[in-house]
């Protein structure tokens, strides 16, 4: 018994030490925040709304011109800068990094948001299409989760790091096996890195939206008539569709999504990692009828 109560106390100033080293989250107004698929939708909502509370952002997008419109928009170089990367690429993920250095001395928050969605039954979902979905939200968020650790571990006070995933990554749908396939990958990044990264303070969640159909540029470019399709209703109708399939009766806009955002990074849930926040208005809490 002795025994086991000198390693319990061991063990306790071991723990209480390493939570001292621990690093604080800082206000949002001191901090630098690359989101990708910022251009458009809900990255674009993020990105306003964490300048809107203080921070620099990096509006990171594959579309140069509308990745510079958003920068703009919000301000222009002293508070968000717009850089082109495609995040599929190693060494382009790296120069976005390498870019908000220059711009704001560093990044201590990173939104893992862009995305596309083909949205397929499984008999026309070909490797292409497989690929490209998993290039981009599978190995894309890896890529830019690898070059945020690698910043955040060298900077020395952890940070943020946010997937905006999806319901299908957890939930089923019809006609988007690619698209649901990568967006588990990426929810499983959530869990996996919030276990590794844990240790330096950085805190890693997810963000699972759903039918946000207004604003987004997947849903006008193609997804809406898909699942419009698939529903049997007229693609105009998808927003108030989705609403009524909810449990609050009410549309998800990007804003909801930017607002989940600032829960988990407004520096109150300092103790929260590996969690996943549903903003879907209550789809997946409960059974569809
Ligand atoms: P959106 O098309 O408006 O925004 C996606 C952005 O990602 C675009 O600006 C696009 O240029 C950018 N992008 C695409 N490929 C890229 C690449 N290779 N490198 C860098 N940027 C790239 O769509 P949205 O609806 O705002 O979606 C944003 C995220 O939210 C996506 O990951 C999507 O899967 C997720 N999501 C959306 C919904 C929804 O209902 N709209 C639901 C669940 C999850």
């Amino acid at each position: 018994i002795e025994e086991a109560e000198k390693f319990r106390i061991e063990y306790w100033a071991l723990e209480e030490a390493k939570l001292r080293r621990m690093p604080k989250p800082k206000p949002l107004a001191t901090r630098v925040a690359l989101v990708t698929g910022a251009g458009s939708g809900i990255g674009r909502a993020i990105a306003r709304r964490l300048v809107a509370e203080g921070a620099c952002v990096v509006v990171a997008d594959l579309d140069a011109k509308s990745g510079a419109a958003v920068a703009e928009e919000l301000g222009g170089p002293d508070r968000a800068v717009a850089v082109t990367v495609d995040v599929t690429s190693e060494e382009q993920v790296a120069g976005a990094f390498a870019a908000a250095a220059l711009a704001f001395g560093g990044v201590d928050l990173v939104v893992n948001n862009a995305g596309i969605s083909i949205s397929k039954p499984l008999a026309d979902t070909t490797v292409r299409d497989w690929d490209l979905q998993h290039a981009i939200m599978a190995r894309g968020s890896f890529l830019v989760a690898r070059e945020a650790a690698r910043v955040m571990r060298a900077q020395g006070f952890g940070g943020d790091l946010v997937y905006i995933a999806s319901k299908n990554a957890v939930f089923a749908g019809p006609n988007n096996v690619a698209y649901s396939a990568a967006k588990a990958d990426q929810a499983h990044q959530v869990r996996l890195l919030a276990a590794e990264l844990g240790e330096d303070g950085i805190r890693v969640n997810g963000v699972n939206p759903d039918g946000v159909v207004r604003g987004s540029g997947i849903f006008a470019g193609g997804w809406g008539a898909q699942r419009a399709a698939t529903y049997g209703i007229e693609e105009e109708k998808l927003g108030e569709f989705y609403a009524q399939r909810t449990l609050l009766k009410r549309e998800v806009l990007p804003e909801h999504v930017a607002n989940a955002v600032f829960a988990l990074t407004g520096g109150e849930l300092t103790h929260t990692t590996g969690l996943h926040i549903p903003v879907d208005a209550g789809v997946a809490g409960a059974f569809l009828r």
